[in-house]
């Protein structure tokens, strides 16, 4: 090629430019994503295949996981007798052939139909089979690069694109563009690791492992930089002194509430009440989470933080995620404030025209009121012209977006966000950078124990048992289904019929049996909910419309169906709804019948430790962040390669924003202009509104 034609292809040249590639695989190449040569080189591998790991088959065993390749010989998908459909493939090599058993997954018949080549990973069991090993369709020319004894490079592909197409698509693009790939990192902070170019180049065909990992480090640290550097501008836009109100008064309001309390605040509540305190005293906007298991009692902390709020002339709106935590958060508050004679007002779905009209009114001409809502209270409509203090419930991510509207008429108000999800402290860096975070891990003391236990489905008699005798001793109790279909009328039914089952139960002939679902209308949701509260109703058949907040410390019991299909956290949470009086609760995880190994060892876990951010790091350990805890819905931002779990790559991604943030705020230095154009390509919206800030 000469060097005119070289130099006429940069990182932005569109792909179809690519010697083989053309429009038709560009089309291809596109709904990946992959539109220029940059996006191509940027398309790490998934995995690498590398053949000094391969055994033969007959040297499989069922003490170790190893990996073969062979070929497909035979496959069937097959019905069992419970319904499901599993797919069987046997998989052979020059020394014999072994039979691979997937439960559940008739798709693989399309994905490895005889004669395709595969590479299988897993033991033996006690038959000699393989149970739902970890398996690689490969191209048979992938077998000759592995058996040179290389790593492979396996990149995602799409239909019409085959493994080997994307790989040479990737070489070229590499020999074209790699070193012309502009860096985003600043050079004082790139010098410590190797060039960007090597570093693509290594990525998608290394030399061997170490070569991998050194460029896998340095592309992961260039995402880790990126995240944190637009959550250190976020958080130094929005903390800019001066910015903010002072929302703290002497704490006279606070000290009243305090002296009537039943109970003496926990070291740890105490802690986060003065962090939160003198933050609110500070003319800086607050924008603080606060972390705390389950009953670790973030609620009396958040009123306290409100008291003082409302002491300094503000106006401060208490906000839940749904009707009935808002009002049940306004019967808590009012009792909490009723000795400082200060009002705690409801705006919720529930409130009558009149009403509202008349708390909008009072709100409009800056009444300092304590107001509690859902978080409908923000959008407009409610004026607050003296809001000091915003507190949310239960929603992290409660974001720049929604600040920037509490902003909007002035000074930006303090905004506290409680939250029952326990994180790992590498993860909430990585995450909530632009956070700053009180943690409340001990639980006030007296309260009794919840003991887990697994239940199968054949003991459902004893767990209804063991529940009327529970009634019968005056406690109540929760039974949680899942569902799939939040609201949806799966829900409803599954939901009914259980009501059904547990009504008509003999044992249970005594007592009322509730039902609560996301179908039922909000009054006929109150009302049941109030029941159970006022113990008329001493089981509630419920969905995860329970899951956070409520609070009624006579619940001693909970079952939870089908809780394979939870996810820990979701568990973890729901099992926070006992264990609030007391007495000993109990919580029976009945697995449903399809739950797998994996999932039953999940369980275990839960039955091993009742501490949330134990369970939060186990769960991190064992399963990567982008499961952990649903993050992915709340935002996981773009991140191929990092691993949250590498603390010290987190820090040290965290220490360059820093210095890089802080030296020049608003990225106007032009050697700063390749970051803003990756932050801008990546993280446009967050940073268009901290730049705006
Ligand atoms: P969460 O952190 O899950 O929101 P809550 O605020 O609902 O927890 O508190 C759970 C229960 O514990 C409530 O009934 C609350 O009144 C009570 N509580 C809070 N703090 C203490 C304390 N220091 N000692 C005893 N009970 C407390
Ligand atoms: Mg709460």
């Amino acid at each position: 090629m000469s060097d005119a034609l070289r130099t006429a292809f940069e990182p932005g040249t569109a792909v179809q430019f690519l010697t083989g590639v053309g429009p038709a695989r560009a089309r291809l190449f596109e709904k990946m994503g992959i539109v220029t040569l940059e996006h191509l080189v940027r398309h790490y591998p998934r995995t690498y295949l590398d053949a000094r790991q391969f055994v033969k088959v007959k040297d499989l065993t069922p003490d170790r996981v190893l990996t073969v390749m062979g070929k497909v010989t035979s496959a069937a998908a097959h019905r069992t007798r419970g319904g499901r459909t599993d797919f069987t493939a046997r998989v052979t090599d020059a020394s014999g052939a072994v039979t691979c058993h997937f439960f559940g997954q008739p798709w693989l018949a399309r994905a490895m139909p005889p004669g395709s080549s595969v590479v299988v990973s897993g033991t033996l069991d006690p038959l000699g089979r393989m149970l739902n090993p970890m398996f690689e369709v490969v191209e048979s020319e992938i077998e000759e690069l592995l058996h040179a004894g290389r790593l492979v490079p396996v990149h995602a592909l799409t239909r019409g694109v085959t493994g080997r197409g994307m790989r040479v698509a990737v070489r070229r693009a590499l020999d074209r563009v790699a070193d012309r790939v502009v860096d985003p990192i600043p050079a004082a902070i790139a010098r410590g690791f190797e060039p960007l170019g090597d570093a693509l180049r290594h990525i998608h065909f290394p030399g061997d492992e170490a070569e991998r990992d050194r460029a896998r480090e340095r592309l992961a640290f260039e995402e880790l930089f990126l995240l944190q550097t637009v959550l250190e501008m976020r958080r130094r836009v929005f903390a800019e002194e001066g910015r903010g109100l002072s929302t703290a008064g002497s704490g006279a309001l606070a000290q009243a509430a305090r002296a009537a309390l039943p109970f003496t605040l926990t070291a740890d509540q105490e802690r986060a009440l003065a962090e939160i305190v003198a933050d609110l005293a500070r003319p800086r906007p607050m924008h603080r989470l606060l972390v705390g298991d389950v009953g670790s009692g973030k609620t009396v902390v958040a009123l306290l933080a409100a008291l003082h709020g409302i002491e300094s002339g503000h106006q401060v709106a208490f906000m839940a995620p749904t009707e009935i935590l808002a009002r049940q958060h306004a019967v808590t508050l009012a009792r909490f404030a009723r000795p400082t004679g200060i009002e705690v007002v409801a705006l919720t779905g529930a409130s009558s025209p009149a009403e509202r009209r008349a708390i909008g009114a009072r709100l409009a001409a800056g009444e300092p009121l304590l107001v509690v809502g859902t978080h409908a209270l923000l959008e407009a409509k409610v004026e607050m012209p003296r809001l000091g203090l915003a507190i949310v419930d239960e929603q992290h991510r409660f974001g720049v977006r929604q600040r920037a509207t509490l902003a909007k008429k002035g000074a930006i108000p303090d905004v506290l966000v409680l939250s029952a999800t326990p994180i790992p402290r590498t993860l909430a860096l990585a995450m909530y950078g632009d956070l700053d975070m009180s943690q409340m891990r001990s639980k006030p003391a007296g309260r009794g124990r919840i003991v887990t236990r697994i239940a199968g489905e054949e003991k459902f008699p004893q767990v209804v048992e063991f529940m009327a005798q529970e009634l019968a001793a005056g406690r109540q109790a929760y039974v949680v289904l899942p569902v799939i279909e939040d609201g949806g009328p799966t829900e409803a039914r599954a939901a009914a019929a259980e009501h059904e089952r547990l009504s008509q139960h003999p044992l249970l002939a005594r007592f009322q049996v509730g039902l609560l679902h996301g179908r039922l209308k909000a009054d006929e949701k109150q009302r049941t909910m109030d029941a159970f509260v006022a113990g008329r109703v001493q089981v509630l058949v419920t969905t995860t419309v329970i899951e956070v907040g409520v609070d009624v410390s006579n619940a001693t019991l909970m079952v939870i169906e089908n809780a394979e299909r939870f996810g820990l956290s979701q568990l973890h949470q729901l099992r926070g709804r006992i264990g609030r009086g007391a007495h000993r609760s109990v919580c029976v995880l009945v697995p449903g019948p399809t739950a797998s190994a994996e999932a039953r060892v999940r369980l275990d876990e839960l039955v091993a430790t009742e501490d949330g951010f134990a369970l939060a790091e186990a769960d991190l350990s064992l399963r990567g962040p982008g499961e952990l805890w649903g993050m992915r819905q709340s935002g996981v931002p773009r991140l191929k390669l990092a691993d949250l779990r590498d603390e010290r790559l987190l820090t040290r991604a965290h220490e360059a924003a820093k210095q890089t943030a802080s030296a020049d705020p608003r990225l106007l230095d032009p050697a700063h202009r390749p970051l803003k154009d990756a932050l801008l390509r990546d993280y446009r919206e967050a940073l268009e509104l901290a730049l705006a800030g």
